[in-house]
């Protein structure tokens, strides 16, 4: 009860001097706590009420005539139904994911199947409208969680093909470099403005809300990326050019590689 949590920083200063730096982080990580409890309560609380809203919704579409003036603003509240579920979900997975303590990084992750489903996915998005290229390494193997490492990837290939006009090119790779493991997305879409970047990986942050929501995400896939390569001791690069397109990726390190 009286336990306190402090961080402790010990920074050199020339040859001579150190300064050691103690937090007292008790309080910011409770709240922290909190804050977590709280979102993943209020997700899951509204799954039911969602649930419920789109059969009706569905019901009432599938009764409606087709020139029936209450036809379009049914289709548009399914849209938007469907898209606060996969907000509600999206969520759900962030918090879970924050939670996860214990991934247990001796597992060893078929990378070439993982890259399979990768494919897949990709193909049913870009609908034949995207020339799609694959360079991977089918030998290379990476230690971690699965459902982590394919969400990562799934999600960096779902925003190249959603931030990229049809007609575009996505090219998606799984390498080894020198420092690790590598994936790799670059799309020649819309691009990214430079005072943007840093904040990409934030919950909800959204680049140009007038021209995302049009792509129907929640701003939140790239705060679960940056999440799923935490736990692999990874992190996201990013580079974009704006009107050119962007480079996004991630390198697993050395120590969690199997070949
Ligand atoms: P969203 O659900 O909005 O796609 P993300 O967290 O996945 O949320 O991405 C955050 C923002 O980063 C997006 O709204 C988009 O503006 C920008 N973004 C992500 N990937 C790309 C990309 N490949 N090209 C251009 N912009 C991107």
């Amino acid at each position: 009860s009286d336990k306190r949590l402090l961080e402790l920083r010990l920074m050199k200063y020339g040859d001579r001097q150190m300064l050691l730096i103690v937090r007292d982080i008790t309080r910011i990580r409770q709240l922290e706590g909190m804050r977590k409890e709280f979102v993943a309560n209020v997700s899951h609380e509204l799954k039911t009420p969602l649930t419920v809203l789109q059969g009706y919704l569905e019901m009432m579409q599938s009764m409606a005539e087709p020139d029936d003036i209450n036809a379009r603003p049914l289709q548009l509240m399914q849209q938007q139904t469907r898209r606060m579920q996969s907000m509600v979900e999206q969520l759900l997975t962030l918090s879970r994911i924050e939670d996860a303590t214990e991934v247990n990084l001796e597992h060893r992750v078929n990378m070439q199947l993982l890259m399979a489903a990768v494919k897949d996915e990709a193909e049913a998005l870009s609908q034949g409208q995207y020339t799609l290229m694959f360079d991977i390494d089918p030998k290379l193997d990476a230690h971690g969680n699965e459902v982590l490492l394919r969400s990562a990837c799934s999600n960096l290939v779902s925003n190249a093909i959603r931030y990229t006009p049809p007609g575009g090119v996505v090219k998606i790779s799984w390498r080894k470099i020198a420092t690790g493991g590598r994936f790799q997305v670059e799309d020649n879409g819309v691009g990214i403005a430079p005072q943007h970047i840093g904040r990409l990986t934030e919950r909800f942050y959204r680049v140009d809300n007038s021209r995302s929501s049009a792509t129907g995400g929640s701003g939140l896939g790239l705060a679960i990326v940056k999440h799923a390569l935490a736990h692999h001791h990874s992190e996201l690069y990013v580079s974009s050019q704006l009107g050119k397109g962007s480079i996004f990726g991630f390198v697993i390190p050395h120590h969690l590689l199997a070949q």
